[in-house]
């Protein structure tokens, strides 16, 4: 049996979005920049997919950038800010995703721009007293960067608070939404937030598509310079096909988005339940409480044993896939900076085991059947 539970690095593609991008790669080949009938049905792809997503973020179109991704947006939203709104201080975790991170270093080392990094607890809660802390004790112009959802540990932020908080300081606020878009219905109409960013293949979208939101009434230049696409705010040949791509796995991770969560926060809720009766000595990292962490991320500390360094290719060796943490820095054997963001106890593995609408219980019951075949021999 082959199980994939490393959703948060990546989902396999829907159908349904194969289908549309299929029929859009065989159908359309136009330059959407180009003002002839060609170039028109492809321009016409890219317009309507952007009105689709602004329906289900209820963005207006114009709101949002297409990019390559989560990374690009990202780094697009920071570099910006800085760049072009005159932000010298940015409020910061020390348990962002390097896109975030390494925009950061950038931005602190090529403009005269300070990082603060507000406390975040055991469990990855941001401390909000500290950030207020932070925003009073500051005149500078400031953007707070602080995700939605953290891809190894699942903890969330309450992003409506966090915003509220920034309103009040006449603070910027940008937050990495690419592991809770799609996830859970978002309305941008409801948060007063100045930029969030999405990645496609993080909901059985195609890989190296997305877009940053950026409301309306923020002057941005562009990131990447060429030509006039994206309203002027991202130059290069738009990827049609992936655009459209996006658009449909929006759409269809937003269709019955209650019964997915429902659905993948019993399998989450049952994992747990199993580890800790059948291993024994699991200890859930981050939050546990259902509100206050993502349902599709479930990180476990296991009781040590000799062999533990060996857990994830073992694993592997099953057919199981799953991960230490994060899918960009695995390989580089540095360890995760969100563990030790969280003063997380890192002699101990741990395993990132995350989950999508495609998930089933059977995965479940074949994974818990080989750890336990681990743990007991
Ligand atoms: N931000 C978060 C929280 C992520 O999990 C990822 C993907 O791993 C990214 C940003 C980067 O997105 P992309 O892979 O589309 O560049």
């Amino acid at each position: 049996m082959k199980v994939y539970l490393d959703n948060a690095a990546t989902t396999p593609m829907a159908k349904e979005v194969i289908g549309v991008m299929m029929d859009v790669m065989t159908k359309t080949f136009g330059n959407p920049s180009s003002i002839h009938a060609f170039g028109r049905e492809a321009k016409v792809i890219i317009e309507n997919s952007r009105r689709t997503i602004g329906k289900y973020i209820n963005a207006e179109p114009k709101e949002i950038i297409f990019t390559s991704g989560g990374t690009e947006a990202d780094n697009m939203a920071i570099l910006c800010a800085v760049r072009d709104l005159g932000v010298r201080h940015i409020i910061s975790s020390s348990i962002e995703h390097h896109a975030v991170e390494h925009s950061l270093d950038n931005v602190k080392g090529n403009f005269d721009c300070k990082i603060s990094l507000v406390n975040v607890d055991e469990k990855g809660n941001v401390d909000l007293n500290h950030l207020e802390t932070l925003l009073s004790s500051h005149t500078e112009k400031t953007l707070v960067s602080l995700m939605h959802a953290n891809n190894e540990i699942g903890t969330l932020l309450p992003i409506k608070e966090v915003s509220k908080m920034c309103k009040k300081h006449k603070a910027y606020f940008h937050s990495d939404t690419v592991q809770t878009m799609s996830h859970y219905p978002i309305d941008l109409k409801e948060i007063d937030i100045d930029f969030v960013t999405c990645s496609a293949h993080k909901f059985h979208g195609p890989k190296g598509v997305g877009f940053l939101y950026k409301n309306k009434d923020i002057p941005l230049k562009p990131l990447i310079e060429g030509g006039s696409q994206e309203r002027g705010l991202r130059g290069g040949t738009e990827n049609i096909t992936g655009i459209a791509g996006l658009a449909k796995a929006i759409e269809l991770a937003n269709t019955d988005i209650d019964s997915h969560i429902k659905a993948v926060q019993s399998l989450k809720d049952y994992m747990i339940e199993e580890l800790q009766s059948k291993i024994g000595g699991v200890d859930v990292i981050g939050e546990v409480n259902p509100d206050k962490s993502l349902y599709t991320v479930l990180n476990v500390f296991f009781p040590k044993f000799s062999k533990q360094d060996m857990l994830l290719f073992m694993l592997d060796l099953e057919g199981i896939a799953c991960s230490g943490g994060s899918a960009c820095t695995a390989g580089a054997n540095t360890g995760s900076h969100v563990l030790r963001g969280i003063k997380a106890d890192t002699t101990r593995q741990n395993i990132r085991f995350s989950f999508s609408r495609f998930s089933t219980k059977e995965e479940i019951d074949y994974t818990i059947q080989k750890l336990v075949k681990i743990f007991k021999s």
